[in-house]
């Protein structure tokens, strides 16, 4: 009989009750440390009391009136963005995969507003993800996000990772945007290079396509910078943004120039949900934190710590590690050994990782964690690799 949740994750036989920082509690009590963070969400931690505060506070006043009126902490938070980015203009979703749609649907109206209607083509890269909508998964392109989804909505074309040369072959008046994630994230933690990413900008500046950046995963300071696209010295003319934004309070967000924007007028784009005062009170509260140079500081000051341990952690274990790679704390380990038997050792050591494609471990961790904890968590993947050493021999 099929289960009364619908069965498309196999999850893990564990069930927290309640958090605190980085720390999980399962109900029988025991304490996991959690370096994934609801898949590189909860970025202040769980339970944290700034955030707390925020969402109580509006819950006692106001939850949700409708995108027909004013809602003054959407404005407050689509200033902030726009304040700190490239941006001139925000809309914001529930979730990454409606900000997804949004760009798609924003770009194909940028050309038809301009008069060229057939200009639809829009090159993605593999190993990408950019969610489980139809839209998303046609963009991501890979056969284990679309068998038997078909038919699938047109005009999407893939180049591998990093292919510049490909890129270039596939780029005419036809495409109108590339899109990306400047780090992938469930492709394996595969950063572009920043010489990629100004590559990338002038082929789509020679056409005029537009470049829309995926930073679902790797934005929001993950990367050491608010978003990640700031290494490389580029801007896009089209974000998006969602997982840390609401620190676990479901939110994401477009973000637009002006001119990329310039098709979306009145009624052409909606959501009920999206922006609410409950989401953005959240929002805002986390940008309020995350959004300053001692926040990102710190978080560059640990990524480096965290970095120097794993790679002392990958070469003690060269028979279950290849490779620690990824930028800031968005960090993959290479795995030689396979990645689920690693994770699964870890859930012994009650310590908690994602899985992500290339046989790589994703260790997205609050960007708030402490030093003592991410030692303490590279002393559970010690024992979790000595688990598997021993397990295979
Ligand atoms: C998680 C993710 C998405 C989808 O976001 P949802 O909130 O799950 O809809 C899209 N793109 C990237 C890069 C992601 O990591």
């Amino acid at each position: 009989m099929i289960s009364s949740v619908l069965p498309t994750y196999s999850r893990a036989p564990l069930t927290f009750v309640k958090g605190e920082g980085c720390w999980l509690t399962e109900a029988d009590g025991r304490r996991f440390l959690d370096m994934g963070a609801g898949i590189a969400v909860n970025v202040l931690g769980h339970a944290n009391s700034v955030l707390t505060q925020a969402l109580t506070e509006q819950a006692g006043q106001l939850w949700h009136t409708s995108n027909l009126y004013e809602i003054p902490q959407q404005k407050a938070l689509a200033d902030k963005l726009v304040a700190a980015t490239f941006a001139d203009t925000t809309f914001f979703t529930n979730s990454g995969t409606e900000a997804c749609e949004l760009a798609i649907k924003m770009a194909r109206k940028y050309w038809f507003e301009k008069d060229q209607p057939e200009r639809v083509k829009i090159i993605a890269f593999e190993g990408s993800f950019h969610g489980r909508s139809s839209a998303g998964i046609a963009a991501a392109g890979a056969e284990k996000l679309t068998h038997g989804f078909g038919p699938l909505l047109a005009g999407f074309v893939h180049v591998p990772f990093g292919d510049i040369d490909a890129l270039r072959a596939e780029m005419d008046s036809d495409v109108a945007a590339v899109i990306l994630e400047p780090v992938q994230g469930e492709g394996g933690i595969r950063p572009f290079s920043d010489a990629d990413m100004k590559a990338i900008r002038e082929i789509c500046d020679e056409v005029g396509a537009l470049l829309i950046l995926d930073e679902i995963q790797c934005g929001m300071g993950r990367t050491g910078k608010l978003f990640a696209y700031e290494w490389s010295g580029i801007s896009p003319d089209i974000m998006l943004v969602a997982k840390g934004i609401g620190g676990g309070f479901p939110l994401g967000a477009l973000l637009a120039t002006e001119n990329a924007a310039s098709g979306m007028t009145a009624g052409t784009h909606g959501s009920t949900y999206g922006g609410n005062p409950l989401a953005c009170a959240v929002g805002n509260a986390v940008m309020d934190v995350v959004a300053t140079d001692e926040f990102l500081a710190e978080v560059n000051r640990k990524a480096g710590t965290l970095r120097q341990k794993l790679e002392g952690l990958v070469a003690s274990h060269p028979d279950v590690f290849e490779e620690v790679r990824g930028s800031g704390l968005m960090l993959g380990l290479k795995c030689v050994a396979p990645n689920l038997d690693v994770i699964n050792a870890g859930y012994s050591a009650e310590l908690l990782m994602v899985p992500a494609a290339d046989n790589v471990i994703r260790l997205l961790p609050a960007l708030n964690i402490s030093d003592d904890e991410m030692a303490e968590a590279v002393a559970r993947m010690d024992i979790a690799a000595n688990t598997v050493s021993k397990g295979s021999k």
